[in-house]
């Protein structure tokens, strides 16, 4: 099991302080296939190089089954069976491909965390999904509760943008506006500038972690009635 506690991310050009990953906390269980999407610059690909050692966090700590690997070498992980694909050799096009990582993960019982903008990839492959946005985790469940019940207006939006089987549309829904730029990161929720479901808060500070059921989660100001309000953002 991997377990990821608070980690952030940071860098530093002529522009000064980036902030890339901001605060993500998340637990990929043993022999179970996590999802990670969301749009270009969500610091999707930033996440999977800290955990294969790559990079470095600036803050916060990586458990694997409960040793704390944060500052191990990308030769030391690994040796314990950490390993990164880089997204292009490895596309999950077709079922011979996922076949071969599903035959894998059972064959030496491990886990799968994968890449993708591929709703139709997630609902096949995935046991649980994570939603990343501006280097945040906004939301993460099982993919049933993501695809059945998704919380975050970012993921709605997503889920709206996918193809239905024997519906015809003229043109699919794309999200108006942009991820917003690293070194110029909003006080409040990173969403709001698109946000069509805006409630009285959201002008307020980036939003807390709330609680929907034991593996649902999401940072938004409109579940803020909810009694199990977590404080991890
Ligand atoms: S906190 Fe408010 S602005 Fe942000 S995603 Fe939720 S509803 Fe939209």
């Amino acid at each position: 099991m991997l377990e990821l506690e608070h980690i952030s991310f940071d860098v530093q050009d002529e522009k000064g302080q980036k902030e890339i990953i901001r605060d993500i906390s998340l637990t990929i269980p043993a022999g179970r296939f996590v999802a990670i999407t969301g749009p270009n610059g969500g610091g999707k690909s930033t996440l999977a190089k800290l955990i294969a050692g790559i990079e470095q966090p600036t803050a916060g700590r990586i458990l694997f089954n409960g040793e704390d690997i944060t500052h191990r070498s990308i030769t030391e992980r690994a040796h314990k069976g950490i390993s990164y694909a880089f997204q292009q050799p490895v596309r999950f096009k077709g079922i011979q491909v996922l076949d071969l990582l599903r035959n894998l993960k059972d064959k030496i019982n491990s886990s799968i965390m994968f890449i993708t903008h591929d709703l139709g990839v997630i609902a096949e492959m995935a046991d649980y999904v994570v939603v990343m946005y501006a280097g945040r985790v906004v939301e993460k469940g099982t993919v049933q509760e993501i695809f059945s019940n998704p919380a975050h207006p970012y993921t709605i939006g997503l889920m709206a943008s996918k193809p239905v089987v024997g519906k015809k549309v003229d043109k699919l829904y794309s999200i108006p506006g942009k991820v917003p730029n690293p070194i110029d990161m909003p006080n409040y929720c990173y969403f709001k500038d698109r946000c069509e479901m805006c409630v009285p808060g959201c002008e307020g500070e980036y939003p807390c972690q709330v609680q929907l059921s034991p593996t649902h989660f999401v940072s938004c100001y409109r579940y803020y009635d909810n009694k199990n309000q977590g404080g991890e953002g």
